[in-house]
């Protein structure tokens, strides 16, 4: 008998389908793939890190038995997570749970461990002939326009996306720059426009990136001495969609090939649509001439959406779900939970998941539990004081050290790390954060800043400090 990834995970899931209840298993066994086996190794695909924590804490011993029953008692299982497009997750993670000859029926946590990117986008350079070849476009369907809901807060990113789709670089908004704050809809408008694009005009090469992706592929590129080739890559594009530009922000590498990208897309009649967290003005260490070319077209603001939009919002997404929720929890999710929409549908899975796990009927108190608990997440924000305990931790060495006025190496970067993260990752000025880390100028802070950057695009071992810092401070 010839096992593979996928006949193995099916017999699983038929096995797990008969333990639990239907919307469980819709909601967290449906979206899982099978990637891979190896000998008594299955990776399976999660979309998030959220999820595989989910399967960990509620799953692991369902699955452990399913899998052993397939594979043996050596069976392991690898959770590869399908990371969303932010800084923090360049690369996929990896992580292995042994399922061993331990107790079955103590679930062990897992180990983690990172593994380098292996699924990057198709390496554009080992494509011959540069013309009229296929280029994945990146674009996830499952953001369309159909299921955008639109309200006053989005109605004219919106209908720009829209006028965009129906004529892309034929409209004066190119570019066009989403802009708005964390989860409320930039990523899902860019893609909802490439697609519509996609559709209406399959022939047009359409390409999706986040702005992290674009800057490491052009890092690789000048490593690899085919600077020339990636360039000449990103001018065959017809629509150009880059998020969160704001990751652009002290890269001036980046910043000028992007530049010249920019130019001549524009040049030809060619549509760049682009996502940040802020407004062009607002945008810090960006080069003039790259703010001014994200002005020539449309900034168009995403804003938090009104009482009205979030409910509709909910109730989409639980129709989209199949599951009926009583009129006065969803008014009350909606009343509660204001600022961002990925929270709102965080809600709503969480509430599906702890009612379909605890046999439990949708309650107001659930909701109740479950909002109290988002809210107080949200308000949790990383301070100056975390980040230097954090990033000692890290060095093995201790607050003081890291403060300390040495000129050591090794210390010198912790702290200017320490201080990058502060400037990155909260909101305190330059000179606050010089003064809380061992009282130095902000002229010090500032030079940090630009150290780390440079550091980050030319060491190969600060960036992974860089990566690994930035997981452990931001999840
Ligand atoms: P951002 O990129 O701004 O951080 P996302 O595009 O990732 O935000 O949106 C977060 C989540 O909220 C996604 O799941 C997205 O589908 C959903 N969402 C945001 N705005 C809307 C909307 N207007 N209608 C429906 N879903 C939305
Ligand atoms: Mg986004």
């Amino acid at each position: 008998m010839n096992y593979t990834a996928d006949s193995v995970w099916t017999d699983c899931l038929s096995f797990i389908k008969d333990n639990i209840k239907p919307q469980a298993y819709k909601t967290w066994f449906e979206p899982i793939k099978p990637v891979k086996l190896s000998g008594e190794a299955l990776t399976i695909q999660v979309p998030s890190k959220f999820f595989y924590e989910w399967l960990e804490e509620h799953y692991i011993k369902l699955l452990r038995v399913a899998l052993v029953r397939q594979l043996g008692n050596d069976a392991k299982l690898i959770y590869d997570v399908k990371m969303e497009n932010n800084y923090s997750s360049n690369r996929p993670q990896i992580v292995k749970i042994p399922s061993s000859n331990r107790d079955p029926l103590k679930p062990q946590k897992g180990t983690v461990t990172l593994e380098s990117d292996k699924r990057e986008i198709r390496n554009p350079f080992i494509i011959p002939g540069l013309q009229k070849v296929k280029i994945e476009s990146q674009l996830n369907p499952s953001y369309n326009f159909a299921n955008f809901v639109e309200g006053d807060s989005n109605r004219l990113a919106r209908s720009a996306g829209m006028a965009v789709s129906n004529k892309p670089g034929g409209t004066s908004f190119n570019p066009l720059l989403i802009y708005g704050g964390v989860g409320l809809g930039k990523t899902h408008l860019v893609h909802a426009i490439g697609v519509k694009i996609k559709d209406k005009y399959p022939d047009k090469t359409v390409l999706y990136i986040s702005s992290d992706k674009f800057s490491q592929q052009y890092i690789d590129s000048v490593r690899s001495n085919t600077r020339n080739d990636f360039i000449h890559f990103y001018q065959m594009i017809d629509v150009l969609i880059i998020d969160d530009v704001q990751f652009f922000s002290g890269k001036s590498g980046t910043q000028d090939v992007f530049f010249h990208i920019f130019n001549h897309l524009h040049q030809n009649g060619k549509q760049v649509i682009l996502s940040s967290d802020k407004a062009p003005v607002d945008m810090q260490d960006i080069e003039q001439r790259l703010l001014s070319r994200f002005k020539w077209g449309l900034s168009a603001e995403l804003q938090a959406p009104d009482y009205e939009t979030r409910l509709t919002i909910l109730k989409n997404r639980l129709y989209r779900d199949g599951v009926e929720m009583p009129d006065e929890i969803i008014t009350y999710i909606a009343k509660n939970i204001k600022s961002n929409v990925r929270e709102l549908e965080g809600v709503i899975i969480s509430m599906i998941a702890q009612a379909s796990f605890n046999r439990k009927e949708f309650s107001l108190d659930l909701a109740k539990q479950i909002v109290d608990k988002f809210v107080k997440n949200t308000k949790k924000e990383v301070s100056v004081d975390f980040i230097q305990k954090e990033v000692s931790k890290y060095f093995d060495m201790d607050v003081a050290t890291l403060q300390s006025k040495t000129r050591k190496r090794n210390i010198v970067q912790a702290r200017q790390l320490a201080m990058y993260f502060a400037k990155r990752l909260t909101k305190t000025s330059l000179a606050s954060i010089g003064n809380q880390i061992g009282q130095r100028d902000h002229a010090t802070v500032l030079h940090a800043c630009k150290t780390v950057d440079n550091l980050t695009e030319t060491d190969k071992q600060f960036k992974k400090y860089v990566d690994d810092l930035m997981k452990k401070l931001t999840f």
